[in-house]
């Protein structure tokens, strides 16, 4: 068994979290890859060391003096050193940063020192060997992730090795210039390093135990999914659910790797294991639920659509031609609509009536704001009866006028349109339905 780690900054915000990373790490000898983020918050009101690097490097940039927002940098470092013992000072790399600062090396090289060191305190912490990032996950010259040099280079460079930390959200390119994947990155680095050790699993720990069936913010303590494919995942993360970076699931996914998504907060609990496919029925139909609002639906009613060939071509070509992406597309025999994002469209939707006018001819357009779309997902659909019937009555009785309905032919999800001030409303009578009475 091999397993690559990765800890979220909220798991490696203190010295305190350190040492349960230190604990969940050592309880397990397959835990043999490390990938860490920088430090996180403490607690809601303190400032991730991320944003700290890059506020820091702005006033280097700007040419004002810096020092002493690097030094509350190093102290938050020191009090994790401090807090564990260790006999480690970073004192020398505090130079060659406010150095390399002084000399404009980047926004992306400041935000990866995040990172770096935290590797550098993790791997002396645990007594593994340390890898920088920057040798092994490997950029173009344009910026873009170079994926099979990567997976060559880092399968070599760990063979052999039994322990290493490699630090997440970096790496560099050809001329040695640090390169950062997008916020929340250290996700993609732990599939990358998972990939190519052709690990058993991909734990990826947080501070939540997994994936919640529904947002927290509207059901109070909503249940954990067990075990979700990464196409569901998908769904849900579109629509609004976020633990995992989106891109930290190409590289395991290829290669057939589960993630499981645990709580370094409570390593007993088993978290969410995310697969490619399984034969496990979810507990409930539902896998998810999850949604957005801000939706905008543009109707466009024109008589005889239906047999009007090229008819939604020019509809979506007048979008297109104002940059906007649409979300979904329902239509009837004379009408169509198509949802947009209410903040991509407000500024230009004039132009784009008047395009629609212009290219397709319509008999009348109107517009309907404030709309919210909701996912309701789950492999479970396919198999059962009955799940549309139940979601609308759950809504009917819960007062809830629905705008709109699609379901994809792959029987996932069932999208459902309804206005913004029904959004909470609408979700926790689904939630009630398929899982509160379930129970
Ligand atoms: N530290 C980086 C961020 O705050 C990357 C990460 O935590 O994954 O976005």
């Amino acid at each position: 068994m091999l397993k690559v780690v990765k800890f979220g900054g909220s798991s490696l915000a203190s010295a305190g979290q350190f040492s349960k990373v230190g604990k969940i790490v050592r309880s397990d000898e397959s835990r043999r890859y490390v990938v860490p983020s920088a430090p996180g918050k403490r607690n809601s009101k303190d400032t991730k060391v991320t944003d700290m690097l890059y506020q820091c490097y702005a006033m280097a940039e700007a040419e004002q003096n810096f020092n002493a927002a690097l030094k509350k940098i190093q102290e938050r470092y020191e009090s994790i050193i401090n807090g564990l013992n260790l006999t480690l000072s970073l004192n020398k790399e505090f130079e060659v940063i406010a150095e390399n600062f002084k000399k404009k090396a980047g926004a992306d090289y400041a935000a990866s020192r995040g990172e770096y060191l935290n590797g550098i305190i993790m791997a002396n912490y645990l007594g593994f060997e340390f890898i920088d990032a920057a040798e092994v996950i490997l950029f173009n010259a344009n910026g873009e992730f170079e994926a099979e040099k990567t997976n060559e280079r880092l399968a070599k460079r760990l063979k052999g090795c039994k322990n290493a930390v490699i630090p997440g959200f970096y790496g560099a390119k050809e001329d040695g210039t640090v390169k950062t994947f997008s916020r929340g990155g250290s996700d993609i680095t732990g599939s990358i390093v998972a990939k190519a050790v052709r690990a058993d699993i991909y734990e990826n720990w947080t501070d939540v135990s997994g994936f919640l069936i529904a947002d927290p913010r509207i059901i109070e303590n909503p249940e954990v999914i067990k075990v979700i494919t990464y196409r569901e995942l998908r769904e849900l993360s579109y629509m609004g659910a976020t633990v995992l970076h989106e891109d930290a699931v190409f590289p395991v996914r290829k290669a057939g790797i589960p993630i499981n998504i645990r709580n370094t907060n409570a390593p007993e609990d088993e978290g969410t294991l995310i697969v490619e496919s399984t034969c496990r029925q979810p507990y409930y139909t539902i896998t998810g639920i999850a949604g957005k609002k801000g939706f905008v639906a543009v109707n466009i009613d024109k008589d005889m659509m239906n047999s009007e060939v090229g008819f939604g071509r020019k509809v979506l070509a007048a979008f297109e031609e104002h940059g906007i992406s649409f979300e979904h597309l329902p239509s009837g025999i004379d009408t169509m609509t198509v949802f947009v994002h209410q903040e991509e469209f407000e500024g230009k939707e004039q132009q784009v009536l008047s395009a629609i006018h212009r290219l397709a001819q319509p008999d009348s357009i109107d517009l309907e704001g404030d709309i919210a779309l909701i996912a309701v997902v789950g492999r479970g659909m396919r198999s059962t009866r009955g799940t549309a019937g139940r979601i609308f009555s759950a809504l009917a009785h819960a007062n809830v006028n629905v705008k709109m309905i699609d379901q994809g032919s792959s029987e996932l999800n069932i999208i459902i349109g309804v206005k913004n001030c029904d959004f909470e409303m609408a979700i926790r009578a689904i939630y009630d339905i398929f899982v509160v009475t379930q129970i």
